[in-house]
């Protein structure tokens, strides 16, 4: 007799990790609502709105053939040509099921439970959930008031128990990147015993000339470890790939805690291959950062106030008028990411998608964000 045959017996709860109760859930992009006689488009995930560049498709039909075999464990044709593109030693080169993956590893690798991980706030959704996931204990620092990592303020939160600290930049959702000068203060206080990766997911769209370049920090400090997707400019999103640099002996934990075949043939002969098609991608970077600057340069003469952006995105910091743009938005057949009453993030996408945006904005901006 089971316990479901008798009425009377409660089956006693499977007992969880009690640090599964501080973890938030992770909240997708929606995809696009049907709306009727309507195109309608999903700004809410960052995805780039190209296919994969030329030939890629072709490589990854082919590289399906192989399905029924495990791929490589090492990742070794991917990671030799991260080596030769970046110009860094190939056992600095961790790859994984995405950043987030690699992200995953990162905290595995440095946080036992009750160590503390520094952020930004607002930043990546991500850094709370796998903070709490480890058992970790997550130290937001609130960004200053132009939506910027306020560093002093995060150096100032270390303490004996931090072993990781996360820049975001640019930051996601807000759009600015940290800037050299401010980066090398801060990590001039940053012990040595603590690690500070650097997040770039939207490295490729930055133009602000004073940020820095994380493969040199990277080279001058012993704990700085630099993270990168090929998500987001190079479109991969759906085949989870991305990469960590960091020091040898990081690098080392970092592949002992990935999930054992997590990167599949697929994803890294498409990687690799997209690696290589530098014009290409370069072509489609320089178009979305077009459409960016236009959307960006368009709303400033609407008269909007908003966070400078170096990514794929734009960030209106609304207050209580979030939820109003949110659903102008939605009925314009534009699904955005709103985050409570902090802001909304729109996605640059396809021109006509940016264009609607830029006609709803131009109603809206006396109302949700009033001259004072
Ligand atoms: C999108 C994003 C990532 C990574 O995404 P993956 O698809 O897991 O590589 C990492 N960091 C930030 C800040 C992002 O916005």
């Amino acid at each position: 007799m089971t316990a479901a045959d008798d009425a009377t017996s409660q089956p006693r709860p499977v007992r969880l990790r009690e640090a599964l109760g501080g973890v938030p859930a992770y909240a997708p992009g929606r995809p696009a609502p049907e709306i009727a006689g309507m195109t309608t488009f999903k700004v809410s995930s960052n995805e780039n709105p190209y296919p994969p560049l030329p030939g890629v498709l072709e490589i990854v039909a082919a590289a399906a053939r192989t399905m029924n075999r495990y791929p490589d464990m090492a990742v070794t044709e991917l990671t030799q040509a991260l080596a030769d593109f970046l110009g860094v030693p190939h056992d600095h080169i961790t790859t994984g099921t995405g950043s987030s993956g690699v992200l995953t590893q990162l905290v595995t690798a440095t946080c036992d439970a009750g160590d503390e991980i520094v952020y930004a706030w607002r930043s990546f959704e991500l850094y709370p959930i796998v903070t709490a996931l480890a058992g970790a204990v997550g130290v937001p620092v609130p960004l200053t008031a132009d939506h910027r990592h306020d560093l002093d303020a995060m150096a100032d939160a270390i303490t004996d128990r931090t072993r990781l600290v996360i820049v975001c930049s640019p930051n996601n959702p807000t759009g600015p990147s940290v800037h050299s000068d401010e980066l090398e203060a801060f990590l001039a206080k940053v012990p040595p015993h603590v690690l500070v990766v650097l997040d770039e997911a939207y490295l490729e769209f930055v133009r602000d000339p004073d940020t820095p370049d994380a493969l040199d920090v990277y080279r001058r400090h012993s704990n700085v470890a630099v993270l990168r997707t090929f998500s987001k400019a190079y479109g991969l999103a759906g085949l989870r790939v991305g990469y960590a640099v960091a020091p040898a002996e990081v690098a080392t934990a970092l592949r002992k805690t990935a999930l054992p075949f997590g990167v599949s043939r697929i994803a890294e002969d498409a990687a690799v291959a997209s690696l290589g098609l530098f014009a290409e991608l370069d072509e489609r970077v320089e178009a979305i950062v077009a459409e960016r600057e236009r959307v960006a340069q368009g709303l400033a003469a609407q008269g909007w106030r908003l966070p400078d952006t170096q990514a794929n995105f734009i960030y209106f910091p609304l207050g209580e008028h979030c939820t109003e743009l949110a659903e102008a938005c939605r009925d314009a057949g534009l699904v955005v990411r709103q985050y409570g009453d902090d802001g909304v993030r729109v996605t640059i996408a396809e021109p006509e998608a940016n264009s609607r945006l830029l006609e709803l904005a131009a109603g809206l901006r006396e109302r949700l964000q009033p001259d004072d």
